[in-house]
C-alpha cells in the first residue's frame, strides 16, 4: 500500500465559497482556503491571560484535514467551486499564516493552472515571513496585515523590517491594519509610513472587532482616523452580513 508523504500536504482548517469581506476587493466572490497554524499568537486581542487572541484562532488552530494539492482540487470540484474561478471568483489563501505552507500552496496553484483555472490569487499574511520567488510568481495581491504592539506579540517576532521592506517594494502588496485606538495610527505612521515611505493609498484601516455590534461601534472613529491620514477604510463584510458565523 502506498504511503502518504505528509510533506506534500497542507493542514487545512476550512475552505468555503463566500465573498471577500475586507480590503481592496471587498465584495468579490471568493473561494477561501484557510491553512492551520500561525507563527504569531496576538494575545493582546484576547481575554486577559489567554495565550491566543485573534478572532480566527479557534478556527485555524484546528486541522480539519491534511490534504495534497490534488485532493484539494478534487474537493473543490465536488463542491462546484472550480467553476467559480471561471466566473471570476478570487482564490483567497488565508490562515493562520499561509506563508508557513508556501511550497505546498505553490503546487496547488500550479495544479489549478494545469487544469486551465487561473484565479486571481490573494494571500493574507502577517508580513513576517519572506515569500519565495516561486510563490510570489503565483500571487496577484499580497494583503499584508502587520501586527501592531496592541496585538501583544514580542516586537522581534511581529515586526521584521527586512520582510516589510520586501513587501513595500512589491507593487502587488497593500497593508491592512487592525485599529483599536488612535495610538495604533500613531504607530502606523511612525513605524510604517515614515520608516518605509509607504503611500497612504496603499494602507487600509479596519476597526478591531469580533462582532457586528463592535464593528459598528468602532467604525465611525476609525473612519475619521482614515480621513485624517488619507488612508483607506476597510469594512468587515463577514461581520456585517453574518456576524460571528464562520465558514460562510
Ligand atoms: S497573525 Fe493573524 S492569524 Fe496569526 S494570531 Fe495574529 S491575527 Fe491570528
Amino acid at each position: 500500500m502506498a504511503t502518504r508523504d505528509l510533506g506534500h500536504t497542507i493542514p487545512i482548517a476550512e475552505s468555503f465559497y463566500s465573498i471577500q469581506g475586507e480590503g481592496p476587493t471587498a465584495g468579490t466572490p471568493a473561494v477561501f482556503l484557510r491553512t492551520s497554524h500561525c507563527n504569531l499568537t496576538c494575545p493582546g486581542w484576547g481575554p486577559p491571560g489567554s495565550p491566543h487572541g485573534c478572532d480566527t484562532t479557534a478556527v485555524w488552530s484546528r486541522v480539519h484535514a491534511r490534504l495534497t494539492p490534488d485532493e484539494i482540487v478534487e474537493w473543490w470540484e465536488s463542491e462546484g467551486w472550480l467553476r467559480r474561478f471561471s466566473e471570476g471568483a478570487l482564490l483567497v489563501l488565508t490562515g493562520g499564516e499561509p506563508l508557513l505552507w508556501q511550497r505546498q500552496l505553490s503546487a496547488l496553484v500550479e495544479r489549478l493552472r494545469a487544469l486551465f483555472y487561473r484565479p486571481y490569487v490573494e494571500v493574507e499574511t502577517n508580513a513576517t515571513i519572506l515569500p519565495t520567488v516561486r510563490f510570489d510568481a503565483f500571487v496577484d495581491r499580497w494583503n499584508c496585515s502587520p501586527k501592531l504592539s496592541s496585538a501583544g506579540n514580542p516586537r522581534e517576532k511581529a515586526y521584521v523590517p527586512d520582510v516589510l521592506e520586501w513587501f513595500v517594494d512589491n507593487s502587488r502588496a497593500i497593508f491592512k491594519f487592525v485599529v483599536q485606538s488612535p495610538s495604533d495610527v500613531d504607530e502606523i505612521e511612525s513605524d510604517f509610513v515614515k520608516r518605509f515611505s509607504i503611500s497612504p493609498m496603499r494602507i487600509w484601516l479596519m476597526p478591531e472587532s469580533t462582532t457586528r455590534r463592535e464593528f459598528l461601534d468602532k467604525a465611525p472613529e476609525v473612519a475619521e482616523l482614515a480621513k485624517a491620514g488619507g488612508y483607506r477604510f476597510s469594512p468587515r463584510l463577514q461581520l456585517l452580513i453574518w456576524n460571528q458565523a464562520t465558514g460562510v
